[in-house]
């Protein structure tokens, strides 16, 4: 079940540095990097910076000042970045982020409107359309609403390969826990047809949801 990490949060970080010794003004260096210190532990917020300092959408130094969040579902988020010079939209996952373009032109991808629940580009005007009514964009691990590991939203399934998803059958650990074997009668899984095929006694039992009250109980209420 384990899932390999395109990239480590320590890499993504350092390529970010790099990346905005050449991309990032030189006088405002020090505020910018507060930003990408702030995220740190946040990979979702780290693949939109090192997207973001890869390419300079209008092809000029530039720094991302803020981040906003507009929706999320099933770990993947739609952000504004607010940068020296523009709003922008971006989506993201664990995996990579997308640029789609200045705020005000909206989205057009009807596939990413009705992924988010919005009818048409109107309709997300009216939610998203002025940036600074949106929330701050919090860390992933900080944000009680989230999973701190996957970001998937309360109440909504992990991504795969999530330590933090409990077992429907033992109550434990899914990733680690041995029901794999025991509900399959495999010793191992040496082929991913074994893998699917326990995925999907899985889905049969029913995954158990993200509940942010039960599993984050650590975090404390500000
Ligand atoms: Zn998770
Ligand atoms: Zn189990």
């Amino acid at each position: 079940m384990d899932e390999a990490l395109p990239r480590s949060l320590a890499e993504l970080r350092r390529e970010i540095d790099l990346l905005m010794e050449y991309g990032a003004p030189a006088e405002e260096r020090t505020e910018l990097t507060k930003v990408v210190d702030r995220y740190a532990a946040d990979i979702i917020a780290l693949n939109i910076l090192h997207s973001f300092y890869s390419f300079l959408p209008e092809a000029q130094d530039d720094g991302i000042v803020e981040l906003r969040r507009i929706a999320n579902h099933r770990g993947v988020f739609l952000l504004v970045a607010k940068s020296l010079l523009n709003d922008y939209l971006y989506l993201a996952d664990r995996e990579k982020a997308e640029f789609l373009g200045p705020l005000r032109e909206g989205i057009w991808d009807q596939e990413v409107l009705e992924f988010f629940g919005w009818r048409d580009r109107e309709d997300f005007f009216k939610q998203a359309g002025d940036p600074e009514g949106l929330m701050i964009h919090l860390p992933v691990n900080e944000a009680p609403d989230l999973c701190p590991v996957c970001g998937t939203a309360d109440g909504e399934l992990h991504t795969p390969g999530c330590p933090v998803e409990i077992c429907p059958w033992c109550g434990g650990q899914l990733t680690s826990c041995s029901c794999r074997f025991t509900e399959t009668g495999r010793e191992a899984f040496t082929r991913e047809a074994h893998l699917d095929e326990f995925l999907e006694l899985l889905a049969k039992k029913g995954r158990i949801p993200f509940n942010a009250a039960e599993q984050r109980p650590t975090l404390k209420p500000e």
